[in-house]
């Protein structure tokens, strides 16, 4: 017999398991449905922190959205009691007047957020582990931290459970359809299910799952290595160590302080080669990247040992511009998506959780996504 939910969030992963959450609260027979357990290490939601900060040089409209994902991530660590976000601040190097200083800047004064400028005399005494070039200008932005990305997955998933979601794992969706009376079927390779709405929230796959659209995403491979610091280095969190974010002339560079004997976590947000089947990741590690990392290293935090410790490799789903792709299907309203995140979308997994479910629920949400809608380019 087909079963017939009231939601079915496709992917379970950063984005669907907050969806799954908020969807949870206000219908009574909602189903997720992921290929992979919650927390997996498949998809691009893993490696253990991620970034979350508000003066958003990427976008100014993205401001009020992080406000609410704040909120949000705090009632989801007052449901576990337990902590998932860590307020260390975040310290931001690039050319004086440059996109990143003169976007934080930007996005700071329009929505009246705290930004410190930071002098190199102070740089010296406050930060001591990194470097300020010539031309440059830092910036430290208090109320910036992180996640720990899998601990918030599994936060959300165990309560939408408990608000009575079903979750199957170890499903592969291969389509969905709606039919003339606006029911959508999905289908995966062990059964059919019926729903009255479908949100699809696939990360990596989401080209796949949403064809018809010619979302034009593009897919890369990224690595997150781990380096060498001394127990007491100013790099720890225990010692002031704050998350970090560079833009400079090779590319931007972020990472986040060191919290146990790894070491100092880092990456490069730009570049990446392009990933063609994301089930068959390769994971090794790649000296190229790794090469670049080091001359980062080497040149603006030189008291990181040049010895790396660990190694993951995550994907970045990218849209043409840069920003998410949040909708309804333009052409069956009862299907919504998240596409696109581009490396930057696991801080609004709270807020886009909630937008999500509005959209699915309402038909709309009381959020300004105008600037993340389909088809705006
Ligand atoms: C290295 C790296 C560093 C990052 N750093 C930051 C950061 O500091 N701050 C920040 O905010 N963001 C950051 N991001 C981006 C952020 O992590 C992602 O934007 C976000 O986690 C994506 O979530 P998602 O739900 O779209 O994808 P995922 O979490 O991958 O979820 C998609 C899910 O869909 C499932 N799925 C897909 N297709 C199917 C199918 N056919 N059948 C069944 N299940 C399916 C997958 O198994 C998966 O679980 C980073 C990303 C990477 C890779």
């Amino acid at each position: 017999m087909t079963i017939k939910y009231d939601a079915i969030v496709l992917g379970t992963g950063g984005i669907g398991s907050a969806t799954l959450y908020h969807l949870s609260k206000r219908l009574d027979n909602v189903l997720g449905l992921d290929r992979f357990p919650g927390g997996h290490d498949r998809g691009s939601s893993y490696g253990e922190t991620r970034i979350i900060r508000q003066a958003y040089f990427e976008h100014p409209d993205y401001v009020p959205l992080l406000i609410r994902a704040y909120e949000l991530w705090h009632e989801l660590e007052a449901m576990k009691a337990s902590q998932l976000f860590f307020q260390v601040g975040l310290l931001e190097v690039g050319p004086t007047n440059g996109m990143l200083t003169n976007g934080v800047r930007n996005a700071a004064s329009q929505h009246q957020l705290v930004v410190d400028s930071i002098s190199r005399k102070e740089l010296e005494k406050r930060f001591p582990g990194y470097r300020l070039p010539e031309g440059n200008e830092a910036l430290f932005e208090p109320k910036a931290g992180y996640l720990l990305v899998e601990e918030c997955i599994l936060a959300y998933l165990a309560h939408a459970e408990k608000l009575g979601a079903e979750i199957r794992t170890g499903e592969e969706v291969q389509s969905w359809s709606v039919d003339d009376a606006g029911l959508v079927t999905v289908t995966t390779d062990q059964q059919t299910y019926l729903t009255d709405r479908l949100i699809i929230t696939s990360g990596a796959w989401a080209g796949d799952l949403l064809s018809g659209l010619d979302l034009k995403l593009r897919v890369v491979r990224k690595h997150l290595h781990w380096y060498a610091c001394d127990k007491d280095s100013s790099y720890h969190e225990k010692q002031g160590g704050s998350a970090f974010f560079y833009e400079t002339e090779e590319g931007c560079f972020y990472g986040f302080p060191m919290r146990d004997a790894r070491g100092v976590k880092i990456a490069e947000h730009t570049g990446g080669e392009t990933v063609s089947n994301p089930l068959e990741l390769d994971r090794s590690v790649d000296l190229n990247d790794q090469k670049r990392i080091e001359q980062f290293l080497s040149v603006h935090m030189p008291e990181v040992k040049l010895k790396q410790t660990n190694h993951n490799v995550c994907m970045y789903t990218l849209s043409p511009d840069g920003n998410f792709i949040i909708d309804k299907h333009p052409d069956c309203s009862q299907v919504v998506f998240a596409a696109g995140l581009s490396g930057h979308g696991f801080k609004f997994a709270s807020v886009l959780g909630e937008i999500l479910s509005q959209l699915a629920c309402d038909g709309k949400t009381k959020w300004n996504i105008d600037f993340l809608k389909y088809g705006r380019n």
